[in-house]
């Protein structure tokens, strides 16, 4: 392990080794198979993948692979439905992870998204966003946004030209935001922090504009308040997505799929004369009835692309590489999806959550 790849790899030289990971082939955590709906709860975790070699990695197919790195595990809010652990003041080894993402980059990854913790209170980030740019590679960067109630620091940011932002826009309220954060963002600020973005966004600064909400119980009855986002210069397009309980403690913040109906029901014909376009993530279905050809999940069963995934470690950084949505893996079915026309394209029910699903909330699609 002579050539500077290999050392950087191994860790010697200085550097913490940057472990390479691929997830098994294992029918069960195949998020397609049948077999998933079988497992009891499961996240994919380490023991799910095996270790590989740098070069055993580029052997794989990189052709539309996609590059998710995680910068830090820091982050300013601590959202109670986050797997980061903002305790871990770690950051990844860019100028290590920089060589298998140059190596990789010439087997033809173009695409990545950055995420933190918060990559926007991250020092390094626009450095990091000008590399990536360099070697030809589009980012998107995942970020809570707050940072960018400051236009100078936007503009740290634009001068590295990322493809886009997904801003996650967590609640409608103050009080909410402490609850569900730790921290009250005043809704003015992140009313501030989005004009500027899509003012940039209008004068075509980037192409990529999302604004992401979690969906949980404080924010269900009130759904209707994202609607002020038509007010904005340049709309972005809006996800909602379903919280996903990846703690026990996040099952309390559940929504109510009763109250989530009921919700949608005035939101969704809102948005429908609107122009916003608006996609869903980890929905039920059924819960969206004629508008399920708007969920992101029915795309991801036939998404079979390679994940790059980068993450900081204290004890070496490391990099695991999937196909498709393991994520996936954690949903279920319950009894009434046996009958149900769209099962072979419907992620089902998170499986922390079918207690909340079990007194006929579901209305399985007629063939
Ligand atoms: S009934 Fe089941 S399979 Fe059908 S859309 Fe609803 S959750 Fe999905």
């Amino acid at each position: 392990m002579n050539d500077p790849v290999s050392r950087a790899v191994s860790g010697k030289g200085g550097a913490k080794p940057l472990k390479l990971y691929k997830i098994k082939s294992e029918p069960a955590l195949d998020p397609t198979g049948q077999t998933r709906a079988l497992m009891g709860y499961h996240a994919p975790t380490l023991d799910d993948y095996l270790r590989i070699s740098l070069l055993e990695a580029l052997d794989l197919d990189m052709r539309d692979a996609e590059f998710f790195i995680d910068l830090t595990f820091f982050c300013n809010l601590k959202c109670n439905y986050c797997a980061v652990s903002s305790k871990e003041r770690i950051a990844l080894d860019w100028k290590q992870s920089l060589i298998p993402i140059k190596a990789m980059s010439l087997m033809g990854v173009r695409s990545a998204g950055l995420g933190g913790g918060e990559p926007g209170i991250y020092q390094h980030t626009p450095k990091v966003l000008q590399d990536l740019r360099d070697l030809k590679i589009e980012t998107t960067v995942f970020t809570n946004g707050i940072w960018a109630k400051s236009q100078r620091k936007l503009e740290t940011f634009m001068r590295a030209r990322p493809r886009g932002f997904m801003v996650s826009y967590k609640a409608f309220n103050e009080d909410d935001y402490k609850k569900l954060t730790g921290v009250p963002v005043p809704t003015s600020v992140m009313k501030q922090a989005l004009g500027n973005f899509s003012r940039r966004f209008q004068q075509g600064e980037f192409q990529d504009f999302k604004v992401n909400h979690v969906v949980t119980s404080l924010s269900v009855k009130n759904l209707s308040e994202m609607l002020w986002l038509m007010d904005l210069p340049s709309p972005p397009t809006m996800i909602l997505t379903m919280v996903e309980p990846h703690s026990l403690s996040a099952i309390e913040i559940y929504p109510d799929p009763r109250a989530l109906i009921k919700s949608f029901s005035s939101l969704l014909p809102a948005l429908d004369k609107s122009a916003i376009t608006y996609i869903f993530d980890s929905f039920p279905l059924c819960l969206l009835g004629e508008r399920w050809g708007k969920s992101l999940d029915v795309n991801r069963f036939i998404d079979r692309r390679t994940r790059i995934y980068f993450r900081p470690r204290p004890d070496g950084d490391q990099i695991l590489i999937h196909k498709g949505y393991q994520r996936l893996i954690q949903y279920g079915y319950l009894k009434e999806c046996d009958s149900c026309a769209k099962r072979a394209v419907c992620p089902g029910i998170h499986k922390r959550a079918m207690k909340y699903y079990k007194n006929g909330v579901l209305t399985p699609f007629q063939h």
